[in-house]
């Protein structure tokens, strides 16, 4: 090839979109670690301690806590494929885009599919569920905790009791949740749940943190087909995790040694430290594009404080705020998903990314980007926003 391409050399960004999120300077540190074998003893001892971490983040005593490799949606196809196949029958809850990519992957895996249909922008009830379930028997319940593509925050409370009437299991997408919010898979009864490293963990793309309860294995176990994806097949991947150390597929080692410190970081803040940070954040940004006459479709007790959804004024071109703020600022936001395409915006602040340093810069880009096209917003965004730190001293 001739020339060669130069070295890659990206812009310096900051990313306050839907994921990736900024990623933190010691997990790209430790991204870069040399690599070492994946059955080296070292390593072994290393992917220990990553699925005692992921236990506290998940709130479980799982034995099976595992990263998978693959994105996000690796592990929603683990948990679909796993336990699902031809026959099954699976209760979806779909209020945006991941209820509907989970429906698309149940149906993939050969369930028989049923949705409840949901408000996109509002958190479903346990009865919104009932009535859907109309007292028939699921093999798994299904629901988005923190739904992206809207920014709606899903209550889990009674959820068990609804899983339990349909005799089924409970599956949870906790993508956007994990390392953001308080996720408590045992204490609501979620029998299995996925998450990803790029949103809340702010650990770059690449892997999938996965458990499955005891009650989840039994399922795996019984079932009557292999299950389709070899890939997949957690009866394989355990015995890799688990006491064998089985080769199955070669560990994405350097990306786990990201995570291992993203977990790590996160145990280190606090928990509840992390979450109250990721509130206060969220709330100033809320108070500020309020301030500025900006629009919040979802009510305030189902928002969810990492992932903010802004309605666009009326006249105002979404692509070139977008470009603006890119461009000037070097500032990554996102557009509106699936139906939202051109209607909303989408500001995250996940993990690392979640600081007042970073609610203050996108508040003056944004106003800054709105000014450029003549839609001269209100003042007092960023006093707005003070208030909200002012008030906890
Ligand atoms: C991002 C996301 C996914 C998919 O994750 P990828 O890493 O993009 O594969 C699934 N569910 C939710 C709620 C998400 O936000």
């Amino acid at each position: 090839m001739n020339p060669i391409p130069a070295p890659i050399s990206p812009p310096s960004r900051v990313l306050l979109g839907p994921g990736p999120s900024d990623v933190a300077p010691s997990v790209l540190r430790a991204l870069g670690t040399p690599t070492i074998g994946h059955l080296d003893p070292r390593f072994l001892s290393i992917m220990d301690e990553i699925s005692a971490m992921q236990r506290v983040l998940f709130g479980t005593e799982n034995e099976l806590c595992i990263p998978m490799s693959g994105t996000g949606s690796a592990g929603m196809e683990t948990l679909l494929v796993n336990l699902l196949e031809p026959g099954s029958r699976a209760l979806v809850g779909v209020n945006g885009v991941f209820g509907t990519r989970m429906a698309e992957v149940a149906r993939r895996s050969g369930a028989e599919v049923t949705v409840a249909e949901g408000e996109w922008g509002r958190a479903f009830t346990p009865d919104d569920l009932r009535r859907t379930a109309n007292g028939g028997k699921f093999d798994v319940v299904c629901l988005v905790h923190a739904e992206t593509s809207t920014g709606v925050a899903q209550d889990m409370k009674d959820m068990r009791a609804v899983a339990d009437e349909c005799g089924a299991l409970l599956l949870l997408d906790t993508v956007t949740s994990l390392g953001g919010m308080a996720v408590k898979l045992d204490a609501w009864g979620v029998d299995a749940a996925y998450s990803g490293t790029q949103k809340c963990l702010s650990c770059p793309p690449g892997l999938a943190p996965v458990t499955f309860s005891p009650r989840a294995i039994k399922r795996l176990q019984s079932r009557s087909h292999p299950v389709q994806s070899w890939y997949l097949d957690l009866n394989l991947i355990s015995s890799y995790w688990g006491g064998e150390r089985a080769y199955h597929h070669t560990a994405p080692i350097n990306m786990l040694f990201g995570l291992h410190e993203a977990l790590r970081l996160a145990l280190a803040e606090g928990l509840e430290a992390r979450f109250s940070r990721h509130h206060q954040n969220g709330r100033a940004l809320w108070a500020g594009l309020a301030a500025m006459g900006l629009e919040l479709p979802v009510p305030r007790d189902e928002r969810l404080a990492q992932l903010t959804v802004v309605r666009i004024p009326q006249g105002v071109d979404d692509d070139r705020v977008r470009g603006f703020l890119l461009e000037e600022f070097s500032l990554e936001i996102g557009g509106g998903l699936g139906p939202l395409k051109g209607q909303a915006w989408r500001i995250g602040l996940m993990g690392a990314a979640s600081t007042r340093t970073n609610v203050t810069l996108v508040l003056s880009a944004l106003a800054a980007a709105l000014a450029e096209q003549g839609a001269a917003p209100a003042h007092g965004a960023l006093a707005a926003a003070a208030a909200v730190y002012g008030e906890e001293g």
